[in-house]
């Protein structure tokens, strides 16, 4: 494959990276990273406002909910100029990337109205209510009801490490309508209904991240349900899709490991040990960076993403890992306080083969569906 930039492509990250330099506060690398803290939220909706009125947030979306059909190359060089500088988007990374062209694939009229225009102006927070105490890996064993009353439905349960949550205006919601993986349902709930209690977890990655949220006796109106009843296998499969090719968090990783070296030549200290350890982990972001691009390239020539968007995720991971360790072992000072970035690079990394899915769940779809090795008979 011959691989290069055209010079539109190369222009558009230009414009991006011109963009985040006129954007972001001098001290931006010094602030507190907590992808989910209040400061970040209120942060993120005025640099997202900014970035629409500019036409930068969704460029790939149609031009009929605000954006001009770009490809994806387009959106993905966006995403990686936005991770490379710590993703001052904050949450609405997943209205842009996943939650927006769900809801344009298979929400109602009056949904894609209601919801669709605030994410394409930066002003809206979703959180996404998957993951409960006891379903996680295992989504499909979640507990948290949703039982018909008349027009509407009653929810009840519970979900947990839900980011965002604090914040957010609207959750995501996967919630049971009958037994079994076919009868789970989504509904698109203001955070603001009644019955809804948040409660934030302390977390390793900042204030605010991440939240127990309980449903007592939630009432939504019928059609708060995104597509049908038992639907939300196949939508989520779609949307989760997107999100696995997504997040280029190889480009925030790659751009810290650099940091790191410049910090050790400034002091004199880059030596054979740390050239090599610094060398296998910048070969893994560049690998990273690749599996994402073929994957690309797949959705550019209109091929749903299959068992590559795994490895390529699993890969990011790994090379997430990889700098990490580079850091702690070399310059372990960094992560003491004196290099807000660097820090929260480390923290994103330790957490990293756990949000949004393990690593592990990876590894088994790339055994199964890319290397079709045999299942182990139950
Ligand atoms: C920072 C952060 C943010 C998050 N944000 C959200 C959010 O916004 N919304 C949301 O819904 N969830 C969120 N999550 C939850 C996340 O999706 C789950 O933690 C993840 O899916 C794992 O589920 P679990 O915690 O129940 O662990 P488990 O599924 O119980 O897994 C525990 C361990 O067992 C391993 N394991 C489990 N099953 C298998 C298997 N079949 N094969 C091999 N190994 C296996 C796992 O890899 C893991 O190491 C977040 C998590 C974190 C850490």
């Amino acid at each position: 494959m011959n691989f290069d930039w055209d010079d539109q492509q190369r222009s558009f990250r230009a414009t991006v990276r011109d963009f985040l330099a006129a954007n972001l506060p001098a001290n931006w690398e010094e602030l507190a990273h907590g992808p989910g803290s209040e400061a970040q939220s209120a942060f993120s909706k005025k640099f997202c406002g900014a970035l629409a009125a500019a036409g930068l947030l969704v460029p790939h979306w149609p031009a009929r909910w605000g954006g001009r059909d770009a490809d994806p190359w387009t959106s993905f060089i966006l995403a990686e100029e936005m991770w490379a500088a710590g993703e001052p988007r904050g949450g609405q990374y997943m209205n842009v990337n996943w939650i927006g062209p769900t809801l344009m694939s298979f929400g109602s009229r009056e949904q894609q109205e209601r919801y669709i225009p605030p994410m394409a102006r930066g002003q809206t927070i979703w959180c996404q209510g998957f993951s409960e105490p006891e379903s996680g890996s295992d989504l499909a064993s979640l507990r948290t009801r949703a039982d018909r009353k008349g027009d509407n439905y009653l929810i009840n349960g519970q979900k947990i490490w839900t980011s965002y949550a604090g914040d957010a205006d609207t959750c995501f919601l996967l919630a049971r309508t009958a037994p079994g993986k076919g009868g789970i349902s989504i509904f698109l709930l203001p955070m603001d209904t009644r019955g809804i209690t948040v409660r934030q977890i302390p977390s390793i990655i900042g204030e605010g991240d991440i939240h127990e949220v309980f449903f007592d006796d939630v009432e939504v109106p019928a059609s708060a349900m995104l597509g049908e009843e038992g639907q939300a296998w196949t939508i989520v499969g779609k949307a989760l899709s997107l999100e696995r090719v997504g997040i280029p968090r190889f480009a925030l990783a790659s751009r810290m490991l650099h940091r790191a070296v410049d910090i050790l030549k400034r002091e004199g200290r880059y030596g054979p040990g740390a050239i090599e350890q610094s060398a296998r982990a910048h070969a893994a972001c560049e690998a990273t960076r690749l599996y994402s691009y073929n994957i690309i390239d797949q959705r550019c020539h209109g091929q749903v993403p299959g068992p590559e968007a795994s490895a390529a995720r699993f890969a990011t991971v790994q090379a997430e890992r990889l700098v990490a360790e580079f850091v702690v072992e070399h310059v372990p000072d960094a992560l003491a306080g004196n290099h807000a970035m660097l820090l929260a690079h480390h923290q994103r990394a330790i957490v990293a083969g756990i949000a949004s899915g393990a690593a592990e769940i990876q590894l088994n779809l790339i055994a199964t569906e890319l290397l079709e090795l045999p299942r182990e008979p139950r």
